[in-house]
């Protein structure tokens, strides 16, 4: 069908090309870069195998046309982004957001790369997004834009091609109706996307895992450092969405005290720690009961520029990418930084905190929680069985503390900041699954 074949543009490696112009360094992708770019200096690869690791293999754009609930007719530009799959299929989840673009999908599908090698899970990476305002769209119009990208999509992703899973604004309904759609032309197949809801070969624990990843990654982080236990620890966190508000509870129901909670429209703030069960029931009720982090009645009002300077243990940016830049990283008044988010700090600020000794657990470890139980969820898938809770949650945090192990020790041996030995310890994992398949 030609109207829903997708644009393809495979992008060949060519050693001998110029610097691709979207590596320019004002571009996201291009400022990801720059980490991988930092890493590959401490490795002397040869130039050919560089321009592999810091070139996506495919990029496609569609533009998806649905009816909408008030009958007209609704346009929207959706991109996916085929980073690596030397390790195993692609994997990543669609970002529905209104700043969603090729650049955006091309950062974050190289983040996945470098995250799944991290975690050493057998997925490579890849990431997409549908260009719209969520909040504008009844759940029915995301049901048709969800549908209308597998049919657009499906001739290139599949359970041993590249796998979505959850993403910002799409979560368990977004992967049911993923599910549904794409087993109407391939039949059965429930390994074709992760996060699915449990009722529908969905796991245990992926909801809560990248929280739950955070968690695990800041514990492992202050047993190295000597830094002492997670109790009575106190932490700031920006995004109070997924990740952000399971990474509280977990946090929160080890002891540590939730000082701060913003979000885009606003935060809250005690000094004695806020008491997160609550809060995340308050944001899930409707107004006049609940609603925002602001109204919450168990703290007081303040802005996200406010708490991203609240002295604290741990700040967690747990939301979009670029919060931390050069204009604040001078002024954080935090220990420690855990990226829960993809991307939050840009290089500039980055920088900064390495010149004020500020120790940053980077996003490609600290965020992989979540992509872990998405491959015990494929796992289970293809054999047909269910894991037990216990058996995700004990394994995650296994998986979460062996790496940190690994990188912890290239930190230490090469004296390099965590950020550069997480990288170095998933470009070498690249690489030699590059090697060993061969280049012609
Ligand atoms: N969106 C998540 C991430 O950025 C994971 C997606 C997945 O499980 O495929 O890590």
């Amino acid at each position: 069908d030609p109207e829903t074949k997708p644009v393809v543009s495979p992008k060949v490696h060519d050693p001998f090309d110029a610097a691709k112009p979207d590596e320019a360094a004002d571009t996201l992708y291009g400022r990801t870069n720059v980490f991988v770019r930092e890493a590959l200096r401490e490795l002397d690869y040869p130039e050919r195998l560089q321009k592999m690791l810091l070139t996506p293999q495919r990029e496609v754009h569609v533009e998806l046309i649905i009816t909408r609930d008030s009958g007209e007719i609704g346009a929207f530009n959706a991109y996916r982004v085929q980073h690596d799959n030397s390790r195993g299929p692609f994997k990543g989840g669609f970002r529905f957001h209104p700043d969603a673009s090729m650049d955006d999908a091309r950062s974050l599908a190289s983040l996945m790369t470098w995250k799944t090698a991290v975690a050493d899970v057998p997925f490579g990476g890849a990431k997409g997004g549908v260009r719209c305002d969520p909040s504008q769209l009844s759940e029915h119009e995301l049901e048709r834009i969800t549908r209308k990208l597998v049919q657009a999509l499906r001739h290139v992703m599949g359970p041993t091609q590249d796998i979505p899973g959850p993403e910002i604004s799409a979560g368990s309904k977004v992967m049911s109706y993923w599910f549904d759609e794409y087993s109407k032309y391939k039949g059965f197949s429930p390994a074709c996307v992760t996060g699915k809801p449990i009722s529908l070969h969905g796991t245990y624990g992926r909801e809560y895992a990248t929280g739950r990843g955070v968690y695990l990654a800041v514990r492992e982080f202050l047993r190295a450092e000597h830094a002492g236990k997670i109790v009575g620890k106190e932490i700031v966190l920006l995004g109070f969405g997924n990740v952000g508000s399971w990474c509280a509870e977990m946090l929160h129901y080890h002891g540590a005290k939730v000082i701060g909670v913003a979000d885009r429209s606003g935060g809250i703030a005690n000094q004695n720690g806020l008491d997160v069960p609550a809060l995340r029931h308050h944001v899930k009720a409707r107004p006049p009961f609940g609603g925002t982090l602001r109204t919450f009645p168990g703290g007081t009002p303040a802005a996200q520029e406010e708490l991203l300077r609240l002295p604290c243990d741990v700040l967690i940016p747990a939301s979009v990418s670029s919060i931390i830049t050069a204009e604040n990283a001078h002024e954080l008044q935090c220990k420690y930084l855990a990226e829960a988010a993809n991307s939050p700090t840009t290089p500039e600020a980055d920088q900064i905190l390495r010149e004020r000794d500020i120790p940053v657990l980077p996003d490609i470890y600290a965020s992989c929680g979540g992509v872990i139980v998405s491959f015990f969820e494929w796992v289970q898938n293809v054999q047909n069985l269910r894991w037990e809770e216990d058996e995700v949650n004990r394994s995650l945090d296994r998986k979460m503390t062996e790496c940190f192990a690994e990188i912890w020790q290239i930190h230490k041996d090469q004296k390099l900041p965590l950020r550069t030995a997480a990288y170095v310890r998933a470009l070498q994992s690249v690489t030699r699954a590059h090697i060993h398949r061969g280049f012609d």
